[in-house]
């Protein structure tokens, strides 16, 4: 499996409980390299079309308003098999069903103030990178 990049985010609920760096362990403990980084406040049309896919959902305006509701870490992830990897040490995304020792059963609080955001596909980390990166900002 060849390097890969994926797409991530440190959710408003970890940033309040201040484990941007206990998050970054675990990506990195897993493997990840953390090639691109910025702490943002997101914009209501920022993260209205983010989650775009999502917008027909029940949960969607709360969801807006969760990821709008404090600073978030967006980041990029480099390394063999990203996406996958990154999912697999994300956990479930509810955190009821995540498995032991994943950032989401360690640290989210509910399904939806689950902590992080992984990429889940080669083709959307693509597309979520260049949401919030410039090439020139991610420096492997
Ligand atoms: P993410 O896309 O954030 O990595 P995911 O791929 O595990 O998470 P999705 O189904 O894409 O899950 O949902 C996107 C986000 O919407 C979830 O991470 C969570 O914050 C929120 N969410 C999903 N399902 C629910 C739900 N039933 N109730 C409330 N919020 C939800
Ligand atoms: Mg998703």
């Amino acid at each position: 499996m060849a390097m890969q990049r994926t797409f991530s985010i440190i959710k408003p609920d970890a940033t309040r409980r201040n484990l941007t760096g206990a998050i970054n362990a675990m990506l990195e403990g897993a493997g990840l390299r953390i090639v691109a980084q910025k702490r943002i406040r997101m914009t209501q049309e920022q993260a209205e079309g983010f989650y775009g896919v999502h917008k027909e959902r029940p949960f969607f305006n709360d969801l807006v308003t969760f990821m709008t509701s404090g600073p978030v870490v967006v980041q990029v992830l480099e390394g063999e098999d990203a996406v996958v990897k990154n999912r697999e040490v994300m956990g479930a995304t509810n955190p009821v069903e995540a498995a032991e020792g994943t950032i989401r059963k360690t640290h989210a609080e509910n399904i939806e103030a689950n902590s992080v955001h992984g990429s889940d596909s080669p083709e959307n980390a693509e597309i979520e990178i260049n949401f919030f990166f410039d090439e020139d900002e991610i420096v492997g």
